[in-house]
């Protein structure tokens, strides 16, 4: 028997995907927020669940540690740019379904008394803290402003407040975190919702099993819009 991995990680993308995985007849026997197990067993003796952070589903989904998995745009943009990415020469992961789970948007946010607009007119080099260096880079490199990124890992709404930089690059939904920490919006780089990643051999060599995977997700997204 074939055996399917499904990557995921903890909290929204994982409790979002599992209306879906039940529209495949797929239940997950265990909740990640109440065991200490990272592989987890599904009513499908076939499927199993290993939880990972966030930014990790797409490396252990092009490197085979899991066929298949959840991600935010946001994270397979950043991977697809970094080192392990496809580059030039393509995808490395294959993106067939946007799940539509997930949603918020990557922003440029500064502190409300920072003239975004003046500074970017001036041509000044603007200080920019991120956890997506790659796509920063890329978003102001196409806008032709300069920028010096500082790479962080959480928290990114301190750096304005601090002096560590005068804008961050981060994910917004409401906005009532920005709000909270007296950060605007100044830009909107790109819209994001989790998406469906697949290892490009396992499309290939598990195609028998996934495609009814894949069809029950189109057939449930295609029911609740
Ligand atoms: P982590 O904190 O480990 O990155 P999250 O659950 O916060 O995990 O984020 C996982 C993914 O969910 C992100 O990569 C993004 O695609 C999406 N996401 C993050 N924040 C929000 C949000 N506020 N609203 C909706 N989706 C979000
Ligand atoms: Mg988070």
């Amino acid at each position: 028997m074939t055996q399917l991995t499904l990557a995921l990680s903890k909290g929204r993308i994982f409790d979002d995907t599992l209306p879906l995985l039940r529209a495949a007849g797929i239940e997950v026997l265990e909740d990640p927020e109440k065991t200490r197990k990272l592989i987890l067993p599904t009513n499908q003796p076939d499927v199993r669940v290993v939880l990972v952070r966030a930014s990790d589903v797409p490396t252990y989904v092009q490197f085979g540690g899991a066929d298949v998995g959840v991600a935010g745009l946001d994270v397979v943009l950043e991977h697809e740019l970094g080192p392990y990415g496809g580059g030039e020469g393509g995808a490395s992961l294959l993106r067939p379904i946007d799940l539509g789970i997930a949603r918020c948007r990557l922003s440029v946010a500064t502190r409300a008394d920072f003239d975004y607009a003046a500074a970017v007119r001036q041509g000044a080099r603007i200080r920019v803290a991120t956890k997506y260096t790659q796509l920063a880079r890329q978003h102001f490199a196409d806008k032709g402003v300069h920028v010096d990124l500082i790479k962080l890992y959480g928290s990114m709404e301190l750096a304005p407040l601090t002096g560590l930089a005068d804008a961050i690059v981060d994910l917004v939904s409401t906005g009532s975190t920005l709000k909270a920490n007296h950060l605007v919006e100044v830009e909107d780089i790109l819209p994001v919702s989790a998406h469906l990643v697949v290892n490009p051999g396992a499309a290939k060599l598990k195609r028998v099993r996934l495609q009814p995977l894949m069809d029950a997700f189109r057939r449930a997204l295609a029911a609740s819009t």
